[in-house]
């Protein structure tokens, strides 16, 4: 088998790399090693961020991509690649066309998380997801590209410097397809454990992965082989926290989801407070607060909490209500409850594992194991300071400084670190090319979406959809770098 260019992975960035390079007339091959495409870019996301784009000049949207550089700049201390940072930016307004003309459509709604509502809206979220996802393949398709799936990249083969081909699995048989180019776009290595252990900040137990488990870092494992740079590898995408069973993989129930989406009193692995946390309204920051702590923290409620709850509505928000009423086209309630299961809610978590209860806050303490000194002055500070209505170890917002912890018995619910992927692992540059430690190229490979780093410092940043758009607009990038490649010869291109 034979073709100009191979690309690892079918997910955002290697759609976005396929179409780009059949559409030029390249012989273009998309691997996919599961059996269907799409990856995280279509079965996670929702949609992705851009700037300037026609709906939002149509809306007068007044954000300039001068403004979104600088906040992202910002936000990465400039230890992010400005270059490809602008890169990906300039590119970000025609992907929506782009996507929308190829049969993937967005529609410009409001941020969907609640302190970025003063922010000018940026979130393009997918219309009628699946069904654009296919007219984009089939496009793909039409143009001459083959898709194979259940085919997974697994070594890139060289004859000296030069690309020749890529070695690949294809039902537990192996054989190499020919080519001079490969694009590696297969979205991480949030799926390989072992990887994962290796570069995680904390005890990989308080990590809950909602990534795709194909990511298993293959395509950075095989640049890791020609001497590609990774030294920036490790950046997890952190995201909100989640309440999990460890012995249940697949418990979900929603009372308990909607009561870790609210800012109650929380406590860190030691029974200390730590946090404002109305922090959760914002899912980076939360997801990156989860994180520094170690990845686990309890939130706590007494009983006059949960019987309260249990037959009044509270009027706060979901931190997640805005993204089902986006989805959804519904308008906010900004209200929860009341929750007349609560009490047997909370006995199942306890039964799964992901909850403990106790007649007084010293039980507690032993339970979750930390120290009964620690736990019952954390409690009793943030007592006072309820009654004071004021936080003036973290500054909550008054407005949450309203239930105390006083009477038993007690629950705490144990929410840990949630991570949409890994971000980054390869040295790359605003062409998407390959770079070893000296900054040379790696002739005949790019790297595009959840493998590349460079738009990232340690977390990734509160721009809604980024994640997305990074993944659509480097594919791009890295299919019309190879184009070039192709058209202009290897001396020529690496001039
Ligand atoms: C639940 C969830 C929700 C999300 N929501 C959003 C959102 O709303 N907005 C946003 O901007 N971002 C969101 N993200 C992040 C976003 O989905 C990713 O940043 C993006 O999909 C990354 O694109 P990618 O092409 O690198 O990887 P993916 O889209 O995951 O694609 C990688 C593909 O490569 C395949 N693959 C892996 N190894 C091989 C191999 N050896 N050979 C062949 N194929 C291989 C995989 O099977 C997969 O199909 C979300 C992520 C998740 C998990």
């Amino acid at each position: 088998m034979k073709a100009d260019v191979v690309i690892v992975g079918a997910g955002a960035s290697g759609i976005g790399a396929g179409l780009t390079l059949a559409e030029a007339g390249k012989q273009v091959i998309l691997l996919e090693k599961g059996d269907k495409f799409g990856g995280a870019g279509m079965f996670g996301a929702q949609g992705l961020f851009a700037v300037g784009s026609s709906q939002q000049e149509a809306e007068g949207n007044s954000f300039t991509l001068k403004q979104a550089y600088q906040e992202l700049v910002g936000y990465t201390h400039y230890r992010s690649n400005s270059a490809l940072t602008k890169a990906i930016l300039s590119k970000s307004a025609s992907t929506i066309d782009w996507l929308s003309e190829r049969g993937l459509k967005t529609e410009l709604v409001n941020n969907t998380q609640e302190v970025h509502q003063d922010h000018p809206k940026v979130y393009h979220q997918y219309i009628d997801k699946f069904a654009g996802f296919d007219r984009l393949m089939q496009n793909f398709k039409d143009q001459g590209g083959r898709l194979l799936l259940q085919t997974a990249g697994v070594e890139i083969i060289r004859d000296q410097d030069q690309v020749t081909g890529i070695k690949v699995i294809q039902n537990k048989k192996d054989f190499v397809i020919d080519c001079s180019i490969v694009i590696a776009a297969d979205g991480g290595f949030i799926g390989n454990s072992d990887l994962v252990k290796e570069h995680l900040a904390i005890d990989s137990n308080n990590l809950y992965s909602m990534g795709e488990r194909k990511a298993t870092g293959d395509g950075i494992k095989m640049l890791a082989q020609l001497g590609a740079d990774t030294s920036h590898i490790g950046v997890f995408e952190n995201h909100a926290a989640s309440v999990i069973s460890p012995h249940d993989a697949k418990w979900h129930n929603d009372t308990i989801f909607t009561l870790t989406n609210l800012p109650f009193l929380w406590v860190d692995q030691s029974g200390k407070r730590f946090v404002d946390e109305s922090v959760c309204y914002d899912f980076a920051l939360w997801g990156n607060i989860t994180y520094t702590i170690g990845g686990a923290y309890y939130f706590i409620l007494d009983q006059a909490l949960v019987d309260k709850l249990s037959d009044q509505e509270l009027n706060w928000t979901n931190s997640f209500e805005r993204t089902f009423v986006s989805l959804a086209h519904k308008p906010m309630t900004h209200k929860v409850g009341p929750f007349p299961q609560i009490d047997v809610d909370l006995e199942e978590a306890v039964a799964k594992g992901a909850a403990w209860k106790a007649e007084n806050l010293k039980e507690l303490a032993e339970q979750l194991q930390v120290s009964k000194e620690t736990l019952g002055q954390t409690v009793n500070r943030y007592n006072m300071q309820v009654a004071q209505k004021e936080d003036s170890d973290f500054y909550k917002p008054s407005e949450f400084m309203r239930f105390s912890v006083a009477q038993g018995p007690f629950y705490a619910v144990k929410a840990r670190s949630t991570s949409l992927g890994t971000i980054g692992g390869i040295e790359t540059n605003e062409r998407m090319e390959v770079l070893k430690t000296n900054k040379k190229p790696v002739q005949g490979t790019f790297v595009a979406g959840n493998n590349a780093s460079g738009m990232y410092d340690t977390s990734y940043p509160t721009l809604e959809g980024i994640s997305c758009a990074f993944a659509w607009n480097s594919g791009r990038i890295a299919g019309e770098s190879a184009i070039k490649l192709l058209d202009v010869g290897t001396e020529t291109y690496y001039d």
